[in-house]
């Protein structure tokens, strides 16, 4: 599932005006074989999405509300998360 069909599913908040609605593709995790420069290209914009969206607290809430085990990877709320084995962490670099 994208992150985009994430936020939207169980238990989002409406998230009115969200930026990333309809530009699932740049906010997703890498896919299989995708090229790092594609990945950190969309990547930039979903983060530069995210800096306007008003919605943005909201997001990020709602991120802070679930177990880390739940939380999408890709772009969400501002911040890029990584999938691993336990959890996922946010990216240290920010915009
Ligand atoms: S802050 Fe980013 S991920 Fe959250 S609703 Fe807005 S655009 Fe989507």
């Amino acid at each position: 599932m994208s992150i985009v069909g994430l936020l939207l599913a169980v238990g989002a908040p409406a998230l009115p005006g969200a930026r990333c609605r309809g530009r699932a593709h740049l906010f997703d995790e890498p896919e299989p074989g995708e090229p790092a420069e594609q990945v950190d290209q969309r990547h930039a914009q979903a983060l530069g999405l995210c800096q306007h969206c008003p919605s943005l607290t909201a997001s990020a809430a709602w991120l802070a509300s679930l177990p880390a085990r739940h939380r999408p990877a890709g772009v969400v709320a501002g911040r890029t998360y990584h999938r691993n084995p336990k959890n996922l962490r946010a990216k240290a670099e920010q915009p």
